[in-house]
């Protein structure tokens, strides 16, 4: 059981997918085939490790249409380790112990259900890394 689950998290991790730069080497995310500092063509895919820090956050009371049974949750800039800030929902994390700085590392969860057939949509969060002793 133990090692499946590591498994399975050490896959989500490798799933942060953006591209970086032949150019300049800068780490892009989300892709954009344009490298922001260079401004070259930047196609080569690069994998995210998924790992960053809170950079700064805000708790939304208001969700937008197809998350109401989520509110109010918690959206965080996060600075990944490579260099890029991406907005996303945080996971398993409770308002008094979020803090600016904390380590946290992406997830994949099931978003919202939508439609009548019921698809469902994934994408990443992130939540609190898990400490390593
Ligand atoms: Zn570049």
């Amino acid at each position: 059981m133990e090692l499946s689950n590591h498994w399975r998290v050490k896959q989500q991790r490798y799933s942060l997918m953006g591209e970086v730069c032949p150019h300049c080497d800068s780490k892009i995310f989300p892709p954009r085939d344009i490298c922001p500092d260079c401004g070259e063509d930047a196609r080569t895919l690069h994998a995210f490790s998924g790992k960053g820090e809170v950079y700064s956050y805000t708790t939304l009371y208001d969700a937008p249409s197809g998350h109401e049974q989520q509110a109010p949750y918690m959206v965080a800039l996060v600075r990944l380790d490579e260099g890029p800030l991406v907005t996303a929902q945080l996971t398993d994390v409770d308002e008094d112990s979020l803090a600016i700085g904390m380590p946290v590392e992406m997830v994949t969860r099931k978003l919202r259900s939508s439609g009548e057939r019921g698809v469902l949509v994934y994408g990443y969060k992130f939540r609190p890394r898990l400490q390593t002793a």
